[in-house]
């Protein structure tokens, strides 16, 4: 018995990768979070049952811990209750399982439990929605490096391990609309408020949209979420490209 953390891809449910779509469809269990694209999850057989674990919309996300358990009470139920074939227990995360997913937290569980697991990489809404459209986020002689940072670090930490000093040429932040103002006053502190900026919303699907500015103007902008702020000098060279503008 094996539980599958697997990577569902940015969005389109196309970019989802062909390991995933054959662990989904031999699938009896599937755990998932808020994906992007609901269409996902049609990957797995009608008869796999489909567990929930993100957030609902007028309650609360289900506590880390209580996830962990799930999912090993789930692999526990199959591994005990053996139907003839190897019980495949999935669990579906955005993205890549490992960039802000917990999924670590989730293999150590697994781990203490003497669960096996295998790990699925994911596209990451970092990098794959920037690409998708085509923005790079290196490019010769503007961006040698690029860093992924959360704009919504755990309140309980008692000190910050964020301070927006990064240096690399790029800087993309995850889950950093609800902090928008607060983080884009911090870097300020170590970038030029004009510096490119943007922010791509539903990245990937259907609804994806671009927003332009700069860093001292973008959080008076309206953004829906899910959503990535990129800060960098390319966006620059690329952002009147007609493909690029047709996004807006
Ligand atoms: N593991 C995921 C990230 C989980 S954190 C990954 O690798 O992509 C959730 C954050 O991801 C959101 O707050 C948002 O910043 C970003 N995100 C996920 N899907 C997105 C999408 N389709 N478009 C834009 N941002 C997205």
């Amino acid at each position: 018995m094996v539980v599958y953390l697997v990577g569902a891809g940015p969005g389109d449910a196309d970019l989802i990768t062909v390991k995933a779509v054959k662990i989904l469809k031999k699938a009896d269990v599937v755990l998932y979070d808020y994906l992007s694209n609901d269409e996902i999850l049609n990957y797995a057989p009608d008869t796999a049952k489909k567990i929930y674990v993100g957030k609902k919309a007028g309650s609360h996300y289900k506590k880390q811990d209580e996830i962990n358990e799930l999912i090993v009470k789930e692999a526990q139920d199959r591994s005990n209750n053996k139907e003839g074939k190897d019980p495949v227990v999935v669990r579906l995360k955005g993205g890549d399982p490992f960039v802000f997913g917990r999924g670590g937290e989730e293999i150590l569980e697994l781990a203490k439990a003497g669960i096996d697991f295998e790990v699925i990489p994911g596209v990451t809404s970092a990098v794959g929605a920037p690409t998708s459209l085509g923005l790079p986020i290196t490019h010769r002689a503007v961006a040698t490096s690029f860093t992924v940072v959360t704009g919504h670090e755990d309140p309980t930490k008692p000190d910050k391990q964020v301070k927006w000093d990064f240096t690399a040429d790029t800087l993309i932040i995850l889950m950093g609309i609800g902090n928008i103002k607060e983080n884009t006053q911090e870097i300020m502190k170590y970038r030029d408020g004009k510096t490119p900026t943007c922010v791509i919303e539903s990245g990937t699907l259907p609804n994806e949209r671009v927003i332009f500015g700069t860093l001292d103007n973008i959080a008076d902008k309206n953004i829906n979420t899910p959503a990535i702020l990129i800060i960098g000098n390319v966006i620059d060279v690329f952002k009147d490209l007609d493909y690029l503008k047709a996004k807006e």
